[in-house]
């Protein structure tokens, strides 16, 4: 057994060296703090040899959760070799790090990655050279393009057979445990120097006018173009990924799935003399359900497509940092905003994401507040809605988009002062990566990962959910037996609905089938359209335009799904705190549908 550990900055290409190196799929992005937590994978070919990914770090000192893990880690598991993945692009700031693990005494060895990178930066390092002044083996490599990988890896075997002694040269002081804070500024002075010297001898940067980054940045982080740029980012990714494409992709799959595979299985049931029932349950309820929802499939795999294609490009990252004085106001974090504009296509990898949150109220805040933004399954409701009562005009969905955004902003205020209390501190450090040529492998594997979770939940908890519906809807209890009923006020979902309808009746929707449409919404949000589907439609359910705006915002704001609902609890880890959101974000879309009911039926229609 050889246990090879993974230790680098974030975003030296960690992830794409354990990826290669063990052939699995883990997350790659183009921002700071992707693997949060350490990942363990066996080396393809070779299954004696274990890989653990641990959490990208700038130095051992043990302030940040990172570092904390992976500090526990070498005392505790103790690696027989290190992997220090340098980012060859910047070894000035790769190498404080390795310095301070090379005075752990476990042997190591140093690969310089993403040379492909810097040698177009024109930045070249001798390797030789620097294994010889550090007496650390150096390996170059480019992750990306597979090179340098087996030879990272025969070397580290070798390290690890072999005594190891780095050069220590530089270090004066004595090292101690806990050490005066004086001591320690002299510490990293030592290192600091040496980097100096190392840099010097080792380094060649051959400066060719002002990078294209640089250049960018002028623009898309400017100070007053910086806004208007991810405004017209961000119409562009909707435009594709909503727009006449997506649903043109979109209406031509359920046409499929619905029309198409519906008929099919019925003729097939038939032909198999299927009692009724059981078509209808099949046909009408299945496949009818789950259908439509995978109907969203096209769009939602274009919007995270292209939101792929801009953090591989190392765009998300400036537009966290171009909103973070922005956010800060309202208890967020400027990478808050990658969660809100995923969940505008689904809550769950929207929830996940805000896992790069470093503040732990920040990250709370987040994942209790991004689901307030309109997802992909809450349009059709929105349509719907605006179909029947608005004549379809195009201001209400904008005006649901911007009353999530609302939402996030003002429960932060509330969250950040009342729940959590915190005052602002921490300063906004985060590294701005190069922009690089997106890698096709990367953003395939993240499409695949976002769209695979929203299948998932189309063939598991929304094909059961609309198999419940339709029996529920259907049947009523008769002394201790079920029977079919013959209206469906009568049925289980009726008389259940009817009761809960009295709550909403100050929202102005205290109707059995509002409230059966609302409850079904927390399976899936999609199932609201579908139980308007077997009850009659919205018109006839609402009095007026008031009462059916309330009901939407009501549904666009409240407890989201089943499936965001988990991912919340995973988010949070706590009981306790994930029965707060749920139960917060009722509350709070209870109140904003009271108000909003309230005063819009001051106005007549
Ligand atoms: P981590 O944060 O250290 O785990 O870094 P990742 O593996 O997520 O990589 C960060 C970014 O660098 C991604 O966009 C990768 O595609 C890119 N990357 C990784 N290795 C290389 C490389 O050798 N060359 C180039 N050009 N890009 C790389």
């Amino acid at each position: 057994m050889l246990n090879i550990a993974l230790i680098g900055n974030p975003n030296s290409g960690k992830t794409t060296v354990f990826n290669a190196l063990t052939g699995s799929k883990e997350y790659v992005g183009n921002r700071a703090g992707v693997t949060v937590e350490e990942k363990r994978g066996r080396l393809k070919g070779d299954e004696e040899v274990i890989i653990t990914d641990l959490p990208g770090i700038y130095s051992l000192s043990p302030y940040t959760k990172e570092e904390i893990i992976t500090e526990r880690y070498l005392t505790e598991n103790r690696p027989d070799v290190i992997l220090n993945v340098v980012d060859a692009s910047s070894p000035e700031r790769s190498l404080y790090l390795t310095l301070q693990l090379a005075e752990k005494g476990i042997p190591m060895v140093l690969m310089l990655n993403m040379t492909d990178f810097a040698e177009k930066k024109g930045i070249f390092t001798d390797e030789k050279a620097l294994s010889a002044l550090l007496n650390i083996k150096t390996v170059k490599a480019s992750a990306a393009k597979g090179q340098g990988l087996t030879e990272a890896v025969e070397a580290a075997r070798k390290a690890a057979k072999e005594p190891f002694s780095p050069y220590l040269g530089y270090i004066k002081a004595p090292r101690r445990d806990f050490l005066p804070p004086t001591d320690e500024e002299k510490e990293i002075k030592e290192r600091y120097d040496f980097i100096e010297e190392l840099i010097k001898s080792c380094a060649v940067k051959r400066k060719n006018g002002v990078s294209i980054t640089e250049k960018a940045d002028r623009v898309l982080c400017g100070k007053f173009t910086a806004f208007p740029c991810f405004f017209a980012v961000m119409t562009l990714v909707y435009f594709l990924s909503a727009g006449p494409i997506g649903s043109f992709l979109s209406s031509a799959l359920s046409d499929f799935t619905v029309d198409y595979l519906g008929e099919a299985a019925r003729e097939a049931l038939a032909a198999v003399n299927a009692a009724p029932w059981l078509t209808n349950l099949v046909c009408d309820g299945m496949i009818g359900g789950a259908g439509t929802v995978i109907g969203f499939l096209p769009q939602l795999t274009l919007l995270f497509f292209m939101l792929a294609l801009l953090e591989d490009l190392g765009y998300m990252a400036r537009v966290a940092f171009i909103m973070d004085r922005l956010f800060r106001f309202f208890g967020l974090s400027g990478k808050s905003v990658i969660p809100m504009i995923i969940a505008t296509g689904c809550g769950v990898p929207a929830v996940m994401s805000s896992r790069t949150i470093e503040d732990p109220s920040k990250r709370r805040i987040t994942v209790i507040t991004s689901t307030f933004m309109p997802c992909g399954a809450k349009l059709p409701v929105i349509s719907m809605i605006s179909t029947a009562f608005f004549e379809g005009k195009w201001w209400v969905a904008p005006i649901c988009y911007i009353s999530g955004v609302l939402a996030v902003l003002i429960s932060g205020i509330i969250l950040k002062t009342a729940v959590f209390s915190f005052r602002e501190n921490t300063p906004f450090i985060m590294e701005l990566p190069e922009y690089r040529f997106p890698l096709m492998k990367n953003i395939v594997r993240t499409v695949y990962d976002r769209s695979f979770s929203f299948v998932k939940r189309a063939g598991s908890v929304i094909l059961i959910a609309s198999a419940a519906v339709w029996f529920l809807s259907g049947y009523k209890i008769d002394g201790f037996g079920i029977s079919p009923a013959a209206d469906m006020s009568e049925s289980v979902l009726g008389v259940l609905g009817a009761g809960i309808a009295v709550l909403f009746r100050p929202l102005g929707f205290g109707d059995w089938r509002a409230a059966v449409a609302t409850l079904m919404g927390l399976l899936a949000k999609e199932e609201i359209v579908g139980v308007f589907g077997v009850v009659g439609g919205a018109e006839t359910v609402f009095k007026g335009a008031a009462e059916a705006f309330s009901f939407l915002i009501f549904n666009l704001l409240c407890t989201p799904c089943l499936a965001a609902s988990a991912a919340i609890g995973k988010e949070l880890n706590s009981l306790k705190w994930t029965a707060f959101a749920l139960l917060y974000q009722s509350c709070f879309a209870y109140a904003v549908s009271f108000v909003i009911y309230r005063i819009v039926s001051i106005f007549p229609n």
